[in-house]
């Protein structure tokens, strides 16, 4: 459990220290290596560090406007035209905000009321449940599971997580930590879902570009659903830039109005070079992140198929950054146990799955790793899970 703090308001008792930043924290101190939090050890692309560089020199060091510079606001639109066929106005319809975390708080903060409930899907970003107990309101969980076709969930468990306090559904795809691309008929199913129920959607795509089987399908461009759904996004995995924290939301006029106005009071506004490189970054198309998408494909495998080769039951993700594994293949049972003793086991770093459900029990023996590291980290890593003596 973690920590009570004192002076903590009782909304926010049980989110004082995120998952990663205590594994993190783990893999500094014992000089393991880091393959939990999902950031790459690896540079951004040149051209987009340059452009920012340039912007610096430029003079772009002042606040930015309240809503972003028209630039990106433009390549925004350009790049969600392009990619899936919605358009969006670049000035009523766009916000910039400080990494797609803030667009989410902004976005539950400004649409839900105290005492609604929020539907997601097990497991679950670790934000999500802290933001939506900020807002006052409480949350209902789909579980996703895995099975022969990748990661699901019961149709009848969606229905169910319905009530009359549901006031949106939040949707992650591609998902973390699962790696699961949401299929074409399970987003009908929860757009369907939307549209019975009138419940609003907040998506976070934040890994659209980083699909490796599959299509990225934004909820948003399913019949009905362009008017009652935020989509949220970030330069931080699309672009390697995890640190520069833009990110941006897309919504209708009155829906994009109301996170704006929570917005202004969370930030203001950020990163004023960084908007004008991401602004450029975005209008070269796919030609920055067709290869970071090719790469990664092959580093997953190499993840993969080591841990496989070690004796993991992995579940091979379709898009994200993530890889999870059932410690059950190994004999063993509890990740927490096990990734609190793994740098001292062997040295390396992994997430406990469990963080990220409310049902424990569906979560207590996966572990989440990543893949977003270089190729010689996780050849290192590998090596050292050698030690675990889990070989067959
Ligand atoms: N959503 C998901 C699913 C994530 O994995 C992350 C971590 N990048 C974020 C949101 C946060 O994105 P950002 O760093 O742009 O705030
Ligand atoms: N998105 C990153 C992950 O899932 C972590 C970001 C964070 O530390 N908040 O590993």
């Amino acid at each position: 459990m973690p920590a009570r703090l004192p002076y903590l308001n009782a909304r926010l008792q049980g989110y004082t220290t995120t998952i990663f930043a205590e594994m993190s924290a783990l893999a500094l101190a014992t000089g393991s290596v880091n393959l939990g939090q999902g950031f790459p050890d690896s540079e951004g692309p040149e051209e987009l560090r340059e452009a920012a560089v340039a912007a610096i020199r430029a003079g772009h060091n002042q606040y930015p406007p309240g809503i972003g510079i028209p630039e990106l606001r433009q390549a925004i639109s350009a790049h969600q035209l392009e990619c899936y066929g919605l358009a969006y106005d670049p000035d009523e319809e766009v916000l910039v905000t400080a990494g797609a975390t803030e667009a989410l708080a902004a976005s539950l903060l400004a649409l839900l009321e105290v005492g609604d409930e929020v539907v997601v899907f097990e497991p679950y970003y670790d934000a999500y449940a802290a933001v939506t107990a900020l807002a006052g309101a409480s949350r209902k969980v789909v579980t996703l599971r895995p099975g022969p076709e990748g990661w699901t969930f019961d149709p009848a468990e969606l229905e169910a997580a319905v009530t009359a306090r549901t006031r949106l559904l939040l949707l992650n795809s591609p998902h973390n930590p699962t790696g699961k691309v949401f299929s074409a008929a399970e987003l009908e199913l929860i757009a369907r879902c939307c549209r019975e129920h009138d419940l609003l959607a907040v998506t976070d795509e934040v890994y659209e570009h980083l699909v490796y089987e599959g299509a990225h399908v934004p909820l948003a461009s399913l019949e009905g659903m362009r008017e009652r759904t935020v989509t949220i996004s970030s330069a931080g995995k699309t672009f390697s830039v995890t640190g520069w924290k833009i990110g941006w939301a897309c919504a209708p006029p009155e829906l994009l109005a109301a996170v704006r106005a929570a917005k202004q009071f969370l930030t203001y506004v950020n990163g004023a070079p960084f908007q004008h490189a991401v602004a450029h970054a975005l209008s070269l198309g796919s030609r920055l992140t067709a290869p970071l998408a090719l790469d990664l494909a092959e580093r997953r495998d190499l993840l993969c198929d080591g841990l496989a080769a070690l004796g993991f039951l992995v579940h091979r993700p379709a898009g994200t950054y993530f890889a999870t594994t059932d410690l059950r293949s190994i004999g063993e049972h509890d990740g927490y146990a096990f990734c609190r003793s793994l740098p001292e086991r062997c040295g390396v770093v992994a997430v406990p799955s469990a963080a990220f459900y409310d049902h424990a029990a569906e979560g207590r023996h996966l572990v989440r790793w990543t893949f977003c590291k270089r190729r010689e980290t996780l050849e290192e890593g590998l090596t050292r899970l050698k030690g675990l003596g889990t070989g067959q």
